[in-house]
């Protein structure tokens, strides 16, 4: 696959193209085809494997994709993270690529005061959340944003969020979502615990690759 063969909207084409990179990853070339025909993906990748571009660009074509959100609807893309760290990083990513279609996200972690990621969800309308399971799950029973919308869900690092205690917290937001939903999950190794996770939440016969 090329980059101009990915058959994304030319506005994403565009970015991608000024960052130089010589050609997609495996990852993004078996992820990008079946993400952005609306089939939901299990990947076993690592850090490295250029994952975040695997599902943040389909995630940006599946919310313009979609009618545009009025003040007070949350997210539709969600993309939960283990960390604080992976989670800014992430937003990064979609921060880049977000601007060429005016898309707004928000990024919500743990540890930092909440009233900076309560402004970003609430203010005008937060298209695509990047996440922590912990804030994630006090925001939404507090009613700062909810999940009503949402229809493309990245379950990124899934072995490290399980090892980390998150399996209930995941399994309550996601219950939160459509169940129409576009699911993803992208997780480093296979154990019984995420192909348990995968098999519950990722239903829509996945194309499950590993590269
Ligand atoms: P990730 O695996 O998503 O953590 O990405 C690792 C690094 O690879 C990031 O710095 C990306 O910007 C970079 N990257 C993503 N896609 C590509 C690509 N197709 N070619 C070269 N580098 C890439």
């Amino acid at each position: 696959l090329t980059f101009t063969e990915a058959s994304f909207p030319s506005y994403v084409t565009e970015d991608l193209l000024r960052e130089k990179f010589e050609a997609p990853s495996a990852a993004q070339s078996l992820a990008w085809p079946s993400a952005l025909s609306g089939r939901d993906v299990v990947a076993v990748a690592e850090t490295g494997s250029g994952k975040t571009l695997a599902y943040v660009l389909p995630a940006i074509v599946h919310v313009n994709a979609q009618p545009v959100l009025a003040p007070g609807e949350g997210p539709i893309a969600l993309v939960l993270a283990p960390t604080r760290e992976l989670a800014c990083q992430i937003e990064l990513e979609v921060a880049k690529y977000a601007a060429s279609s005016q898309l707004k996200h928000a990024c919500v972690y743990g540890g930092a005061p909440k009233g900076p990621q309560v402004k970003a969800l609430k203010s005008g309308e937060c298209e695509i959340c990047v996440a922590t399971p912990g804030r994630l799950i006090d925001f939404l029973e507090r009613g700062v944003t909810n999940l009503r919308r949402t229809t493309f869900v990245v379950l990124d690092e899934a072995d490290r969020m399980l090892d980390m205690g998150f399996e209930p917290q995941i399994r309550r937001i996601v219950s939160q979502t459509r169940p129409d939903r576009q699911t993803l999950l992208f997780t480093a190794t296979w154990p019984v615990e995420v192909r348990e996770i995968a098999r519950t939440l990722v239903r829509n016969n996945p194309v499950e690759f590993r590269v």
